[in-house]
């Protein structure tokens, strides 16, 4: 797959007006925005549009609307929801709860300037102030799911996207790996191009997986082997160190051979890791396990509460217990392995980082990177967040802003949200 792609920069904008797919799927409480992250992410690409003379038609999804009431009877009923309470007003609210209309609001502080807010995706009130938006003018489509056409790339709705617009911007990473109208399918009816911050993760994420500095080390964790099949074994490909911790490593000491007691566990997939492994010496791949685990009698109840640990070696786990973290040795072997790195990539938590107790293995991996001279790759939700709340962020070279977006990447799958844009 080829990453490089034009940008914003590589075309004249000026006098056009352009279709900018943003990633404003930010979380909200009772209508208030709890973490304009997002917003505040997509500023300068629509900075970048609106001082080069463009009018902005951003557009994004937020949440997951139900985009038909028929749809919505189904989903109420086999949730169980009673009958007297799916109502057509009751879905219409749902749509309400899920409108951008919070986020107009917010880019309009953000920017000091008016930001027109239609009232549908590709309707009348859309088309309209399309229509009339000047250069330097920025308007803010409906949310693009509240069209059913929009998760179905549906060829109508990207070609009536398009209608609006010269030329499409895609600046929503998180969304690239899904081919939906706004994200791959619009590109077939306009010039597409991307924005900064699609530019920032595919050039250095790109240059990572294609030509990586060494040695290049990838750490995985998070709950199950069989969530990153593809990606474990794309990257026995490519790297010179695997580590994996979190829960998915108890089914690689299983494969070894070890009892991991109650320990998370993915027994169909034991052939697979013993594959892996036989992989890894094949090609030459330092391949790093855990070799002594936090356990505990149960999993925290709550997830968050006290909890009793002791420390054992990973070969020696009782049958009655239960692994939730990496111990001490394997953090500083881990942290070691992070360290002599020239590229590190991370995904997925090293434990039941939520709990305090059990976070220490994610914190020693977060620290490692953030005390590491190679260039630092963090991807996926969990990972992403420890980096932030320990005040790491800076001292990473990236934090990719799409979880799952970044995952694919590592498996070297086509993303049809950048494959959809046009070569360098
Ligand atoms: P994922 O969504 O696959 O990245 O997994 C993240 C989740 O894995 C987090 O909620 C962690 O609590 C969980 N996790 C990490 N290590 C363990 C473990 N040893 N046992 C159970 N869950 C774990």
């Amino acid at each position: 797959m080829n990453y490089a792609k034009k940008s914003v920069k590589d075309v004249d904008v000026a006098g056009k007006k352009v279709l900018l797919r943003c990633d404003f799927n930010v979380p909200t409480k009772d209508g208030v925005i709890t973490s304009d992250k997002r917003i505040v992410a997509a500023l300068p690409t629509i900075k970048y549009l609106l001082d080069n003379g463009a009018a902005v038609i951003a557009c994004s999804h937020m949440g997951k609307p139900i985009a038909t009431y028929d749809a919505y009877v189904k989903k109420q009923t086999e949730k169980g929801t009673a009958p007297e309470k799916i109502t057509e007003e009751a879905w219409q609210k749902s749509l309400k709860k899920l409108s951008l209309k919070p986020v107009a609001a917010r880019l309009s502080e953000l920017l000091g300037i008016e930001v027109k807010m239609a009232s549908d995706v590709v309707g009348e009130s859309a088309k309209a102030l399309a229509a009339e938006l000047k250069p330097g003018e920025l308007m803010l489509l409906e949310n693009l799911r509240y069209e059913k056409g929009e998760t179905k790339n549906n060829p109508d709705l990207a070609k009536a996207l398009a209608s609006m617009a010269e030329l499409y911007v895609s600046d929503a990473f998180g969304t690239v790996h899904r081919a939906h109208a706004s994200t791959a399918g619009v590109a077939d009816y306009l010039p597409a191009v991307c924005g900064f911050l699609i530019e920032k993760e595919i050039g250095i994420m790109g240059k990572a997986l294609a030509d990586p500095e060494r040695p290049f080390v990838a750490i995985l964790g998070g709950a199950k082997v069989s969530d990153k099949l593809n990606v474990i074994s794309n990257l026995l490909e490519k790297v010179d160190t695997l580590i994996i911790g979190g829960g998915m490593a108890y089914t690689f000491l299983a494969a070894k051979g070890y009892g991991v007691g109650t320990s998370l566990l993915d027994a169909e997939k034991l052939d697979y890791c013993k594959e892996m492994m036989a992989k890894a010496e094949e090609k030459g791949v330092k391949l790093l396990l855990p070799i002594d685990t936090v356990i505990a009698k149960s999993f925290p109840d709550p997830i968050d509460g006290p909890i009793e640990v002791e420390t054992v070696p990973s070969d020696s786990i009782p049958d009655d217990m239960m692994g939730l973290d990496i111990g001490e040795k394997t953090r500083e072997l881990f942290a070691d392995a992070a360290k002599s790195a020239k590229t590190v990539v991370w995904n997925g938590p090293m434990g039941v980082f939520e709990n305090p107790t059990l976070a220490k293995g994610t914190i020693a991996v977060a620290q490692a990177l953030a005390d590491s001279e190679a260039i630092t790759i963090v991807g996926g939700g969990d990972s992403a967040a420890a980096c932030e709340q320990l005040g790491f962020a800076d001292k990473i070279t990236h934090i990719s802003t799409g979880g799952g977006a970044s995952l694919e990447f590592l498996e070297g799958k086509e993303l049809p949200g950048v494959a959809a844009l046009l070569d360098k």
